[in-house]
């Protein structure tokens, strides 16, 4: 352990700082009568499981509200498998990463199997086993330990972003590769305490989110100072190296609003094998370079509904950024020639008034269209 001599010199000041720096106040990490849970006492598996996996991508502060909602809809385990996936999506949505969501319900199934109905209430029944919740769709190590020591107070080492930068600074480790992983895995599992093992992984988290922050970390108030190499040789700021953020491809979409003679609007559900599979968007694709973008939506159209159309007025172009890619799409209003739309490239097509577009779950960028076009119909009294 070099510079770290024992695991007690990182656990005393690092449990002593979170007795009174701790934030006590995450609903989910307390009872049900908002208590703070005693040392070994079990607390509900099922709510930290669904926080659990909306932090894998998303901060607190966002996350919160979306588990209270969470909760009031699907209170426990049963209620969640018994419901539909759309409804599931409709309460994601707006939080990204809409295949956690998919996971979340068929691992909801799953483990109702492994514990027999009317048994999820009681934690002492839920699984225990890292490797048990690794098999569970969406659940890596870091988030099965996170859970096992958050739930049942058991020692199970993590090692998300946060913990991850802790550790680098702690022993000056820049790098990223494989086996710097497997040693900073390593460290994790040496240095959790097992006496206090929720508490202690608990205040690494609360340490990274406030004092050993990415940027200008706040040294001297950090408990662990005395042991941190990267804070006694070097500058913390440089530990982990920084990865370049790669400059992400731009691809632009064409999206075709079609209305029926009613008013309604042609919307359509994804593919359960796509990406965002379940939820519902606006009919439309990928413009090639040798095309314009009203070719593109006409094509589109054609090839993804067998529907012939005109295409007219732009509602609105907008970029919306993914992790790896950045798409632009171009929206128009579109007259429908011929043809009786048909699923050619999705679960379902449905015709829909646009005040209704939201009881619908749709990706964030469907979102800004919903938006536009109720302006548009409404605002502007211009029903198409
Ligand atoms: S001393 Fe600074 S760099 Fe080291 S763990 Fe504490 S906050 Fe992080």
């Amino acid at each position: 352990m070099g510079i770290i001599d024992s695991p007690q010199n990182i656990q005393n000041p690092l449990l002593e700082w979170f007795r009174i720096n701790g934030r006590y106040w995450i609903p989910w990490k307390l009872k049900k009568d908002g208590s703070i849970p005693q040392l070994g006492e079990s607390i509900s598996p099922y709510e930290i499981w669904i926080a659990e996996v909306m932090l894998q991508q998303t901060q607190l502060k966002v996350v919160i509200p979306y588990w209270k909602k969470w909760m009031n809809a699907f209170p426990t385990l049963t209620s969640l498998s018994e419901a539909d996936l759309e409804n599931v999506l409709l309460l994601w949505q707006g939080l990204g990463y809409y295949s956690r969501a998919n996971r979340i319900h068929q691992s909801s199934r799953v483990l109702l199997e492994f514990l027999g109905k009317n048994s999820d209430q009681d934690p002492s029944s839920w699984p225990k086993e890292i490797d048990l919740w690794m098999s569970l769709p969406g659940i890596g190590r870091s988030t099965a330990g996170s859970i096992i020591s958050s739930a049942f107070d058991l020692p199970a080492p993590i090692l998300d972003g946060n913990v991850k930068r802790i550790f680098s600074r702690l022993l000056a480790n820049k790098r990223h590769s494989t086996k710097d992983e497997k040693k900073l895995w390593e460290f994790s599992s040496l240095l959790i305490s097992t006496v206090r093992p929720r508490d202690f992984n608990q205040a690494l988290m609360d340490l990274g989110a406030t004092i050993c922050t990415p940027q200008k970390p706040n040294c001297s108030c950090c408990p662990l100072k005395n042991c941190c190499v990267a804070y006694r040789k070097y500058d913390p700021d440089d530990f982990p190296e920084k990865k370049m953020n790669k400059i992400k491809p731009i691809q632009e979409i064409g999206i075709g609003l079609v209305f029926n003679d009613k008013g309604e609007l042609l919307i359509d559900k994804r593919l359960e094998s796509s990406s965002m599979g379940g939820m519902w968007e606006f009919p439309g694709g990928k413009k090639t370079s040798d095309e314009s973008i009203e070719k593109t939506i006409e094509r589109e159209l054609k090839e993804e509904l067998g529907i012939v159309v005109k295409v007219g007025e732009k509602l609105l172009s907008f970029e919306h950024s993914y992790t790896h890619k950045k798409l632009y799409f171009t929206v128009h209003i579109c007259e429908w020639i011929s043809g009786e739309p048909k699923p050619l490239a999705s679960q379902k097509l449905l015709w829909v008034y646009p005040d209704k577009l939201l009881d619908f779950p749709f990706p964030a960028a469907n979102t800004k269209i919903i938006s536009e076009l109720h302006k548009h119909c409404f605002i502007g009294n211009n029903k198409p």
